[in-house]
Order: C-alpha cells, then sequence, then structure tokens
C-alpha cells in the first residue's frame, strides 16, 4: 500500500526528527546512487524499531531494513514504502559469557563490519579479520552471508535474534538458518506471509582466544592485499557478480572480455579490479544497470557463462 496522508502524519508525529519523506538514497548507499524511499526512518532505539515494524505490517505498508547500504543498487524509481535505517540503533557489542572458555561476541544488527573487527582484535578474539575491509553492518552482512577468502559470516553464527512483522521476538540457532554463497535463506514458515521479511537485531559469533601480535599481523595483511586490488576511493558496491561455478573469477572473465575501464554514463568498469563497477561522479542507477547488462551479454557471448549480480538490486 502505498503511503497516504494518514500514514505520514503517524510517521511525523511517532519518528519526529527521525523520518524523512521522499528520501534520495543516493545518500544512503555505498554506490551514491538510487531515486527517493517514500520514507526513511531511522529508529534510536530498539523499541522505537519494534513499534514500526508492527505498525507497518498491521497497515499493509511495506518496509526494507537497510544498514550501511553498501551492497543495494537502488533503482532510479527509488523505493516505495518504509527504509528502515539500522545505523543509529543496534549498536552494542559485548562478550557473552565470557566464563564459558571461549569467546562469544553479541552483536546488534546495526554495528558496522570494521567495528567488531576492531573489538575482535583488541580482546585478542581470532575468527573475524576475514571481514576486514567490508564496509558493511552486522545485519546486512548476515543476510548477504558477507565474507572473504573463502570464509563468511555464516561461518562463524551461533545465533541470530530477529523481530517478525507482527513484533514479535524469535532466536534462531545456526542449524535453522541456510547459509549459501551470499544469501541467508529464511526457513520457510518466516515468510509465508507476503512482504514478511524478519529484521535482524543482534546475532552471537563465536570465536576463538588467540595471541593479539599475530592476530593484528594477519589483519595488516589482508587490509594490504585489500587496498592493493581493489577500488577504495571510488563509490561501488563491492563486487557486482558472484564468482561462477569453475576455476575463473567473475573479475578474470570481464578482464578478459576487454571490458576493464568500459564506460556508461558515468558509470565505469573499475581498471583496478573488473567485478567492480565504480560510479565516477554523477553516474545513475540506469548506467549501473545497462553496464550490468553489457557485462553480462559479452561474458555470455564469449564464455557461455552467465554471471549473477551479487549486488542486491531494489526498487
Ligand atoms: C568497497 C567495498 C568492498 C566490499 N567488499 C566485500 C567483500 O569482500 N565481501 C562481501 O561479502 N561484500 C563486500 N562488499 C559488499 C558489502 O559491504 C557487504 O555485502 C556488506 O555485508 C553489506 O552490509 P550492509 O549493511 O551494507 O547491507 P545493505 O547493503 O544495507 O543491505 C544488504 C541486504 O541486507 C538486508 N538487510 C540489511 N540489514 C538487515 C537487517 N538488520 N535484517 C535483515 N536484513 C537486512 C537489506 O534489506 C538488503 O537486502 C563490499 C562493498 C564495498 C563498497
Amino acid at each position: 500500500m502505498p503511503l497516504n496522508r494518514k500514514a505520514r502524519t503517524w510517521l511525523t508525529e511517532s519518528y519526529a526528527g527521525d523520518v524523512t519523506f521522499e528520501e534520495p538514497m543516493s545518500d544512503h548507499t555505498s554506490f551514491k546512487v538510487g531515486g527517493p524511499a517514500d520514507a526513511l526512518v531511522r529508529p534510536k532505539k530498539r523499541d522505537d524499531l519494534v513499534r514500526l515494524v508492527r505498525w507497518a505490517s498491521e497497515h499493509g505498508i511495506t518496509y526494507m531494513p537497510i544498514g550501511a547500504g553498501s551492497n543495494i543498487l537502488v533503482r532510479d524509481s527509488g523505493i516505495r514504502g518504509i527504509v528502515i535505517l539500522l545505523d543509529g540503533c543496534l549498536q552494542t557489542i559485548a562478550e557473552k559469557n565470557p566464563a564459558s572458555g571461549y569467546p562469544v561476541v553479541v552483536a546488534g544488527a546495526g554495528v558496522k563490519l570494521p567495528a567488531l573487527c576492531a573489538y575482535a582484535l583488541k580482546h585478542g578474539f581470532k575468527g573475524f579479520n576475514f571481514i576486514l575491509g567490508i564496509p558493511g553492518t552486522v545485519g546486512g552482512g548476515l543476510r548477504v552471508n558477507a565474507g572473504a577468502g573463502g570464509r563468511s559470516l555464516g561461518d562463524v553464527v551461533e545465533t541470530v535474534g530477529l523481530l517478525m512483522p507482527d513484533g514479535s521476538i524469535r532466536t534462531l540457532q545456526k542449524t535453522d538458518l541456510h547459509f549459501s554463497y551470499r544469501n541467508l535463506d529464511w526457513p520457510p514458515e518466516l515468510t509465508a506471509e507476503p512482504g514478511s521479511t524478519p529484521i535482524i537485531l543482534e546475532a552471537d559469533f563465536c570465536l576463538k582466544q588467540a595471541g593479539k601480535p599475530g592476530i593484528r599481523q594477519e589483519a595488516r595483511q589482508i587490509l594490504k592485499l585489500r587496498n592493493a586490488h581493489q577500488p577504495w576511493t571510488a563509490p561501488s558496491a563491492g563486487c557486482i557478480f558472484k564468482n561462477p561455478v569453475g576455476d575463473r573469477s567473475a573479475g578474470q572473465l570481464i578482464d578478459m572480455a576487454g571490458l576493464k575501464g568500459k564506460r556508461i554514463g558515468d558509470a565505469q568498469v573499475s581498471p583496478k579490479h573488473a567485478n567492480f563497477i565504480v560510479n565516477r561522479g554523477q553516474a545513475t542507477a540506469g548506467d549501473i544497470l545497462a553496464l550490468m547488462d553489457l557485462i553480462r551479454t559479452s561474458v555470455y557471448e564469449r564464455y557461455r557463462i552467465k554471471l549473477e549480480a551479487e549486488v542486491r538490486i531494489v526498487g
């Protein structure tokens, strides 16, 4: 259902200062593109979030949680309904049951992955270095099963706390969750109702105690490698395509197809890493989608391999 005047009034009265209407998503995505969301709410507290989700569900209004917006490509037409930005709440990180003998870290969904890494490094907890340099949040990272170097968040998570559309809270064990390459599938019973997207509130991660110098040394190497091979200065959403099955990565295939540096409008295949599309200034989502189409077609025509988007196209 579109946001009618009554809904806008309720949002304005309930979230004064934390709600904006026709909010450009280009201000909330790492790609710096995307048309307006009907409404964007930035809940300050967990209770505000619960109330919002319950109200939206009761009124048939769609909502979409986002964290750092670093794995989404929002179409130029924008997003209907409410975008819930989780960078202002669900920010706690703590060690759980320190007496248990092995470190379990509980982190809110709004915690930035680099902050989680920094916490682990500070306490000498091993197991998070693979997410170093990934600019997302715990919630977004789990939803897309973010990872690098053959490891992903699904490998280290123990339990996930979820906010359901009716405002109830569920805790799922790792065994209830189906993680795959850059995805987390919810158990079917959780999404039986149309539009009933659970929101990740927090997660427990199981790590190992280790010597701080060793983990720090490993962290430095990982960051050095990332900086050497990936473009960091221009806006992007990280790898644009998933690596296909086989021995050649998406980046290698795009490079071999001669597309490094290829440009449509201000969207460009990064000359540094062919699986990154970067925004050279004024790119639109349309430019990026057109470039993605061109890449898909070129790679398919040459190698008969279908590339699948890693970035989530929304709106
Ligand atoms: C320079 C750069 C490098 C990157 N490198 C990597 C990399 O090495 N590996 C990698 O995997 N990714 C990488 N990425 C992509 C991205 O940073 C990760 O996928 C990140 O984990 C996404 O988190 P986010 O908070 O930005 O999610 P968002 O982009 O905000 O959201 C992604 C999806 O998760 C959903 N979501 C967000 N929060 C929640 C929540 N609390 N509950 C339920 N659903 C939610 C959204 O609705 C959306 O569908 C990179 C991106 C950039 C810009």
